[in-house]
């Protein structure tokens, strides 16, 4: 019998036309407006995919600005930040606080060279500063992983270099794991006449949060949720918890935000979340029943094995380094989401 997979859903269509346009142009979209004394900017992030990251910036009633994923830096450079607070009118001088969403790179990359410069206070949830704390010895306990995962050899180097202790460039790309203020659920941003509400959202990484600022209408996604970019789960070190349930959980978290404009970490700002959740979390059923599939199929395999079976985009053959690291961290998620890691062979 021959199934007709569903058609895939279409990505929300963007609120902004400018950033549309800029998509379209492969540019970095200009300053924005998204409300009063709320704007978007986007920084150019020089080491991945995707290339940009959107930064927003708040107005406090005391004028003092705060900056939500304040994006990538190369050389403690704040060139771009600094270029789009002026399109506004403003200077990085006045930023009193940067929130970031989770602690990868091209979010929180940039925190460290603007707290130096302002002083400004850095806030994250506290699971990402332990990540951070923790990443030399998590890149460790991934080397041993790795080398159960039945990789092919010529593969094995490259991906010890993006996923183990062959890392160069930290997680969050900061000498030293810092925060000013620790944040946990439902924790009110500190913005002088705002009230922006943590909503913690464990998945991506194990201490993202998004944002959420009902009187203005907006939910800042980091990236749990993007328009058109299927997010990696367990990206954010180690933890005892399954990644995958805890990002479907926290898709679920979503539901009662659907009125708010989505103001995403990449890509361009949308609407109805609840929507672009469920398809998010369609993808992930579909590739439970893939890795299910495949166990079925497959007498004792090894991860490579098993995750050589599921039609990640691209095939599994055309992957290295990280992207294949990623592909097979959640092929075993999804093995242990089934019941069934035991069936996985370590090689
Ligand atoms: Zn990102």
């Amino acid at each position: 019998m021959t199934t007709v997979p569903p058609p895939a859903a279409p990505a929300p269509e963007p609120i902004s036309p400018v950033q549309a346009a800029a998509l379209q142009a492969g540019v970095l979209p200009p300053v924005e407006a998204v409300r009063p004394g709320i704007w978007t900017l986007a920084v150019p992030f020089r080491f991945g995919v995707p290339d940009a990251t959107l930064v927003y910036v708040v107005e406090g009633s005391d004028g003092a600005l705060t900056l939500i994923d304040p994006g990538w830096t190369a050389d403690d450079d704040l060139d771009a930040l600094r270029d789009g607070l002026s399109g506004i009118g403003r200077s990085l001088d006045e930023v009193g606080l940067v929130v970031v969403t989770h602690l990868h790179a091209d979010h929180l990359g940039a925190a460290a060279a603007i707290r130096r410069a302002t002083g400004a206070r850095v806030a994250m949830h506290r699971l990402e500063v332990d990540a951070l704390r923790r990443e030399r010895e998590d890149a460790a306990a991934n080397d041993a992983d790795i080398a159960t995962w039945g990789l092919p050899e010529h593969l094995r180097a490259g991906v010890v270099e993006a996923w183990g202790s062959g890392r160069r460039i930290g997680l969050g790309r900061t000498a030293e794991p810092f925060a000013d203020l620790l944040l946990d659920d439902g924790d009110v941003l500190p913005v002088a006449g705002r009230t922006i509400r943590t909503l913690w959202t464990p998945g991506h990484t194990a201490g993202h949060c998004c944002f959420v600022d009902e009187a203005d209408g907006l939910l800042f996604t980091g990236d749990h949720v993007l328009p058109r970019i299927n997010s990696g789960i367990g990206l954010g070190g180690r933890t005892g918890a399954n990644p995958l349930g805890d990002y479907l959980a926290s898709l679920g978290r979503l539901d009662g935000y659907a009125d708010l404009e989505v103001c995403p970490g990449h890509e361009y700002r949308f609407r109805d979340v609840v929507t672009r959740a469920r398809t998010l979390a369609r993808h992930r059923e579909e590739r439970s029943r893939h890795v299910a599939a495949a166990l079925d199929a497959l007498s004792s395999p090894t991860l490579y094995e098993v995750a050589s079976r599921v039609p990640f985009s691209g095939g599994i053959e055309s992957m290295t380094g990280f992207l294949l690291a990623s592909a097979l961290t959640q092929t075993a998620f999804h093995a242990e989401l089934l019941g069934r890691a035991d069936e996985v062979r370590p090689a």
